[in-house]
Formats: structure tokens, C-alpha cells, sequence
């Protein structure tokens, strides 16, 4: 990869494992140490995971997601399965080891599953390391076997309560049973299974241990999330946000949580959990910053790359996409753009800053 403008190099800390090589005249390529091509972010950060939302479109409205009426992308801003795969697969050339396709939900996009397929490619070349997906698996019953075929082991299934008449309030469109039957399909066809619970003061907090009893119980690991400022949506969010600080120090008064080094790429850290065995994520993005350690930028189904969840900036990688056949123009921007990756979000919830950090909603930059 070529990286930086001249001879200058835009990376300013370099991860140990990173080497230079000058292979030309102004040219500085950066690999890792497998001698593969790595992105280095200006802190040093190496980007190797790219979420794509590969429709911002949603069977579910999802209270703390979306509002009820939403106005979605038009379909001619969309990119196509073929332009996605071509971007997806730049970026793999450049260093991408860890790829999440997410939305809205995934597996509502007509054909998701000629796009999977295609990329199951990058897994068997051995330059892709992990292929996989959060979804809220309304969907799963039908598309269980064929993803584990494409090469997919392990997938995020969203679920934020197991009692059917909440699942309903918090979805306003799902059907937990649906979702349930989807997760046993999963299983069955070789899929292990990480289950996603925003946790929301109120409405499931009391059901936290319930859940976390359940994933263990049936080989599941659980990640609890504090619901972040994305987007305008119908609600309060202060009535909504619940500290996983908090959530954690309830369940040590009852479970022996032991911090683990486990690591799935994303920013969850991990403990486990003595009496069930199991493992018992956090996703902390207000009550503790994760930003020191992100990796990740994110794809938008129209193109545009942000360099960060929390931040409204943002690159276009559409039109050098569709500029030319080569992909050096797209590569070129993409270099750019992550030399202006941000340090981090600034993500508030109090009553003082009840509105949203940025205006866009989750499912546009893919969660
Ligand atoms: N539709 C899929 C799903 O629900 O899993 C994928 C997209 S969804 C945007 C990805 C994840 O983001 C889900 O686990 C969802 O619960 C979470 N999420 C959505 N909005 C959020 C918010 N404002 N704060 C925290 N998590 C959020
Ligand atoms: Fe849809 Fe996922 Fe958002 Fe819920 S969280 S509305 S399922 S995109």
C-alpha cells in the first residue's frame, strides 16, 4: 500500500508489528508481520476491520434505533452488490483482516447472499480472517445453512429481552419467536452465536441476569451495550441510558467476574463469568471511552466511509469508485481518509445533552 503524500508519512506512531520498506521513490508501503498491507491511522491505530451496512433498510424499528416512520436512502443512491463487493474488497487489499456486514438488518437486502458468497472468496485466500455479520435474526431460519456454507462461523444476533410482548414494545415490528427459532437454526448449522443486548434502564435491566443464564446455558456468549446518542429517535435517551458500570457491580454481588484477555476485534471487553463458564461482554462507549484501542471504520451502502461512529466526519468513496475500473483512485482515498481518523467520539447522555451526538442513526453507519 502506498501510503501518504511524497515522501511524507501520515502515520505518526507505528504499532511494533508494522515495518516500512521504501519499494520506490517517494513511496512508503507499510505491512504487517505476516507481510501483508496494513492501514495505520495518525495515532498509530492499525485499521484492519471494516463494518459495512449494506442497507440502512430494517424489518424491525427498534425503540433506541430508529423512529417509527423512518425515510430510508433511495434505492438509486444505493451501491450495488457488485460495487460493495469491489469495495469491500479494496479494503481487504489494503489491510482489512475482519469483515461485518450490518445495516439496518443485513439479511433483508435482496441477494445479500450472492455478496457473502463472493467474499467467502477473500477466506479461502487466506486474506480475509473472519467474514461475518450482526443481524437481528428475524431472517436466520432461512439463510442459517447457506451462510455457514459461504464460510461464516460466527454471527451477532441482536436481542434485547426474552419475554415476547417486551420484544414487541422494544422492536415495535418483531416477532421474538420468529428470532428465537432463527437462533436455534443457527446453531444447528454450525454457527456460534454472540448475542447483543442494549441494556436500557426500565425497560430490561432487570432481565439482564435471566439473559446472561440463558446465552451460557445454551453455549452463547453475551455482550450487554449502553445505548448511544445516534440519530433522532421518538424517545428520551436519558430515560433510557443505563451505565454498565452500574450493571456490573449488581452482578458482583451475586457472580464471580474474572477479566479475560478475549478479544473478537470490536470493542467489547470481556470477563468470565465463574458460575456458568460462560463469557459476559461490555460495550462501554460513555461510561468508559474505548476509543484508545478502535481499529474499525465503517461503510455506508452509499459509499461514504466514516473514520468514526461518533464523529460527522466522513469520505466519499463512491465517486472514486465509479470514476474509474481501476482501483487506485478508490485507494488513494481511502488512504486519505484514514489519515483523518479521529482520536474519538465525545458521546454525553445526561439531561443537559439529551440530543443526538450526530444526526445519523445507526443503521445508517452500521453498528
Ligand atoms: N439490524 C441488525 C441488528 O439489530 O443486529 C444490525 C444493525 S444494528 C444497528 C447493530 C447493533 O446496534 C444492534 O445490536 C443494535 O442493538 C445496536 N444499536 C442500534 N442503535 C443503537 C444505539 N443507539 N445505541 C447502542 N446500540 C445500538
Ligand atoms: Fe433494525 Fe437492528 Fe436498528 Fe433494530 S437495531 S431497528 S433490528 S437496524
Amino acid at each position: 500500500m502506498v501510503w501518504g503524500t511524497g515522501n511524507q508519512l501520515v502515520a505518526a506512531k507505528m504499532e511494533p508489528s508494522v515495518s516500512e520498506t521504501t519499494p520506490g521513490a517517494g513511496e512508503i508501503k507499510l505491512t504487517d508481520s505476516t507481510g501483508q498491507s496494513s492501514m495505520v491511522d495518525p495515532f498509530g491505530r492499525m485499521v484492519s476491520y471494516l463494518r459495512v451496512s449494506v442497507t440502512d433498510r430494517c424489518d424491525f424499528r427498534c425503540v433506541y434505533c430508529m423512529s417509527e416512520n423512518m425515510t430510508f436512502l433511495p434505492k438509486k443512491d444505493v451501491l450495488s452488490l457488485e460495487e460493495l463487493d469491489r469495495l469491500c474488497s479494496a479494503f481487504i487489499e489494503k489491510g482489512v483482516r475482519k469483515l461485518r456486514l450490518t445495516g439496518g438488518e443485513p439479511l433483508v437486502r435482496r441477494n445479500i447472499m450472492s455478496l457473502i458468497e463472493g467474499l467467502g472468496r477473500h477466506l479461502e485466500s487466506g486474506q480475509l480472517e473472519e467474514l461475518t455479520l450482526t443481524t437481528n435474526g428475524s431472517q436466520l431460519g432461512r439463510f442459517a445453512h447457506q451462510l455457514h456454507d459461504c464460510g461464516v462461523r460466527r454471527i451477532n444476533v441482536s436481542m434485547d429481552t426474552r419475554n415476547a410482548d417486551k420484544f414487541h414494545e422494544i422492536t415495535r415490528w418483531g416477532q421474538l419467536e420468529k428470532v428465537q427459532d432463527g437462533i436455534t437454526a443457527a446453531q444447528a448449522a454450525g454457527l456460534h452465536i454472540k448475542i447483543n443486548m442494549v441494556a436500557l434502564k426500565d425497560v430490561n435491566a432487570d432481565e439482564i441476569e435471566d439473559m446472561m443464564r440463558w446465552c451460557h446455558d445454551g453455549g452463547m456468549d453475551l455482550t450487554l451495550i449502553e445505548t448511544m446518542p445516534l440519530g433522532e429517535i421518538d424517545g428520551d435517551r436519558t430515560d433510557q441510558y443505563l451505565p454498565l458500570s452500574r450493571v456490573r457491580a449488581d452482578l458482583m454481588e451475586r457472580y464471580t467476574l474474572e477479566d479475560i484477555p478475549y478479544k473478537t476485534g470490536g470493542p467489547a471487553r470481556y470477563v468470565e463469568v465463574k458460575e456458568t463458564g460462560g463469557r459476559l461482554g461490555f460495550i462501554t462507549p460513555l461510561s468508559h471511552n474505548f476509543c484508545e484501542s478502535c481499529n474499525r471504520v465503517r461503510l455506508t451502502c452509499t459509499g461514504t466511509l466514516y473514520m468514526c461512529l461518533g464523529q460527522d466526519d466522513a469520505a466519499d468513496l463512491r465517486a472514486p469508485l465509479r470514476a474509474s475500473e481501476s482501483n487506485e483512485p478508490l485507494s488513494a482515498a481511502i488512504d486519505e481518509a484514514i489519515g483523518r481518523k479521529p482520536k474519538g467520539h465525545d458521546f454525553i447522555i445526561d439531561r443537559e445533552h439529551n440530543g443526538p451526538a450526530v444526526t445519523r442513526h445507526m443503521s445508517v453507519t452500521g453498528g
